[in-house]
């Protein structure tokens, strides 16, 4: 199956509009690599901004609420962030889930409201060092994946990432061999639900990446393409992840 690699930076809580000349430098390597799907998700607060200069990079968001629109102060609904420029969302992130408990059935309702008014979803997924040292990090996680699936998920608008949290921002990845077995698994997992569709969906891995580590992830059959946090804030550290996937 030829899947279109995605290459995805999420900022987290940084970046502030001096930063935009990234965003730009950025867009300008996603032109120099049209094989790759490129795309930032930024902090709230520049995306407006961010997609005046995003080049060939699309611009994404971090989170959204579920319902379109209420008394939820300071939260943003989907519809906001797409009208301000966002067109893909990450839903489920393991900084989300631990420290704003957020559930698999709020992470279904979010990717859901974020399909509904026409964004792409980037659902996060990933164990604990206790469930990976148990030896329960695929079960955990199969079922994690399928817990939080949105009805009628489809690969034209939803992809997975993996991001085992003990390797988020830490510079620790599994091994090559537990990174394939797990989005094989992941993979099976999603046929149980969506059949063939399944082969067509695009799986991620995340948690410290970098231009080291790219290439070699990037190659496993069943990885097509990377979350990024710490090495996507810059062009220089950038680029060559994307490179990697092309
Ligand atoms: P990292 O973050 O690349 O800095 O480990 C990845 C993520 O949390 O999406």
């Amino acid at each position: 199956m030829d899947r279109r690699k995605l290459v995805v930076g999420n900022w987290k809580m940084n970046g502030m509009r001096a930063h935009l000349d990234e965003v730009e430098a950025i867009g300008r390597v996603a032109a120099q690599h049209p094989a790759v799907e490129v795309g930032l998700c930024l902090p709230a607060t520049l995306i407006m901004a961010g997609s005046e200069r995003r080049g060939a990079a699309f611009i994404g968001a971090q989170n959204c609420h579920m319902d379109i629109s209420g008394a939820y102060t300071g939260s943003l609904s989907a519809e906001m962030l797409c009208e301000a420029g966002a067109s893909w969302v990450i839903t489920g992130h393991s900084e989300r889930r631990e420290a704003r408990g957020e559930t698999n059935e709020d992470i279904a309702a979010k990717s859901a409201a974020a399909h509904r008014v026409g964004m792409k979803v980037i659902l996060c997924v990933g164990e604990t060092i206790e469930v990976r040292d148990a030896g329960r990090a695929e079960d955990v996680v199969s079922q994690q994946l399928l817990a939080s699936l949105p009805e009628g998920a489809a690969a034209d608008w939803l992809a997975v990432a993996y991001e085992p949290i003990w390797a988020i921002g830490t510079g620790r990845i599994p091994t090559m061999e537990a990174v394939a077995s797990m989005h094989a698994a992941l993979r099976a997992a999603l046929a149980t639900r969506i059949g063939a569709e399944a082969d067509k969906v695009r799986i991620l891995y995340g948690g410290s990446m970098n231009g080291d580590n790219a290439a070699d992830l990037m190659a496993l059959a069943d990885v097509d393409g990377g979350l990024v946090g710490g090495a996507s804030l810059s062009a220089a550290k950038f680029a060559p992840i994307i490179e990697a996937a092309d």
